[in-house]
């Protein structure tokens, strides 16, 4: 396989972008390559800049649900597109998105769009912050909810890859009133809540963390959560800005059965485009301006484009919602399955493990069981990258970091999971040495 065009892209881009990326897990750093340039993407498919085909597991990192450019999706956009781009001034489509989310999410009665998750989360916590008029927030090791300045603490992916548990520039009291417990622990946020007593705004978690390779939540941990916060008067907030309309149509809470004060929305709801949300309780929302004083706002906020693109996907997982989500949870099963029987075959037991939830799923290169980031922080990240390269050689895309999940589409179909699965073993069996 030749990278020949991606590299001279690469080459003329770290002239002008911070490591020639816009986004750090793009740079490929942690699987040990420079990046490929993508030139197009079709269904499950995806090309480079040197025409090589790729099964894609990214998925532009979960809004893809239904594959990349889908037809369904792009017909009669670009008619949107020719009314106009962007108003400044409200439309229609945004009231539709805002009345399908609190429709769908019972417990989101007001929602405000934003462009990001990272947007979503920080506003979210800033609207809790006002609510309970406290100022601690508590979050969990490992989660991810974007970077903004208070929760860039000990959070998943790019920041565990890199090993910057915190980053600098983020001056320490801004961080000292974020509190840090672990996962599927409730001993760790039972303490914390002991010991700052009415000082805790909120709880922010990811129901199934997907930022440190897939690592669901217990379920007696997210109803311990709902109960702290509740006994606390502290705001419980679900970041599903992967796992909302991914996990399950109703996202977490409809999995777990347990019920935030406010929910953060992405990736999904934007089909991919730039899009996030937060919302929750009518009394909480009620904070955000112009109807109450916590100022938040976005140019681009609730854009049209995006609000179309968002829409019509959600009307289609809601209309077809057994066979889409049945359809990625049957293939992340054949997966994991698939990667049992390898690593049983090959003995390999002690050094590879898979951990699934519905259709999120992680091959971690460590032993189970996984259920916190102390779960995976030893994984052999040195092998993932191998196998990273490995998979690439034969044509499979996987998330060029070992802490992020596999993302499925409605798109994959069971020959693509059966080829990965076959790949999946060669490629092991390559990087171990194995005959
Ligand atoms: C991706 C992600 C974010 C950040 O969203 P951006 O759109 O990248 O800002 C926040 N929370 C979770 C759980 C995410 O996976």
């Amino acid at each position: 396989m030749e990278f020949n065009k991606s590299k001279e892209i690469y080459n003329e881009a770290v002239k002008y972008i911070p490591g020639g990326v816009n986004s750090p897990v793009r740079a490929f750093k942690s699987v040990g390559m420079e990046p490929i340039f993508i030139e197009r993407a079709k269904g499950a498919k995806i090309y480079d800049a040197d025409s090589n085909e790729y099964t894609d597991y990214i998925c532009s990192w979960g809004p893809l649900i239904l594959g990349h450019s889908n037809d369904e999706l792009l017909e009669g956009f670009v008619d949107i597109l020719k009314k106009g781009t962007s108003y400044g001034v409200p439309t229609k489509i945004e009231v539709d998105v805002a009345k399908f989310i609190c429709e769908n999410y019972t417990q989101v009665e007001m929602v405000r769009m934003v462009n990001s998750g990272t947007e979503a989360t920080m506003s979210a916590l800033r609207t809790a912050r006002a609510y309970t008029k406290r100022n601690k927030i508590v979050k969990f090791e490992g989660c991810y909810h974007g970077h903004s300045d208070s929760l860039l603490v000990k959070s998943g992916s790019g920041t565990i890859t890199y090993n910057v548990p915190t980053s600098p520039g983020v001056p320490e009291d801004t961080i000292k009133d974020t509190l840090v417990c672990r996962y599927n622990d409730l001993e760790s946020v039972i303490n914390v809540f002991d010991e700052y007593k009415d000082q805790i705004a909120a709880g922010i978690v990811e129901p199934v963390a997907g930022n440190m390779g897939v690592v669901p939540a217990k379920k007696e941990f997210l109803e311990g959560l709902r109960k702290i916060t509740k006994d606390n008067n502290s705001v419980l907030i679900f970041d599903e800005v992967i796992t909302g309309f991914r996990l399950a149509f109703g996202g977490a809470k409809e999995v777990y059965g347990v019920e935030a004060d406010m929910t953060c929305f992405g990736k999904i709801i934007g089909a991919g485009l730039p899009v996030g949300a937060y919302g929750g309780k009518r009394e909480i929302m009620e904070m955000v301006s112009p109807l109450g004083p916590v100022y938040q706002a976005g140019t681009l906020s609730g854009n049209p484009l995006a609000m179309y693109m968002g829409y019509k996907n959600l009307l289609i997982l809601k209309e077809r919602k057994d066979d889409i989500y049945n359809h990625m949870e049957r293939l992340a099963k054949k997966l994991e399955s698939g990667f049992n029987k390898i690593i049983e075959e090959l003995n390999l037991a002690d050094k590879l493990c898979v951990s699934r939830i519905n259709g999120m799923i992680s091959l971690f290169f460590t032993n189970g069981p996984i259920v916190s980031y102390d779960s995976v922080k030893d994984c052999d990240t040195n092998m993932y990258g191998k196998f990273f390269r490995a998979m690439l050689e034969r044509g499979f895309l996987l998330p060029p970091a070992q802490f992020e999940g596999f993302f499925l589409s409605y798109a994959h179909t069971d020959e693509d999971v059966d080829k990965t699965i076959e790949a999946t073993k060669e490629s092991i069996k390559e990087i171990y040495s194995i005959n």
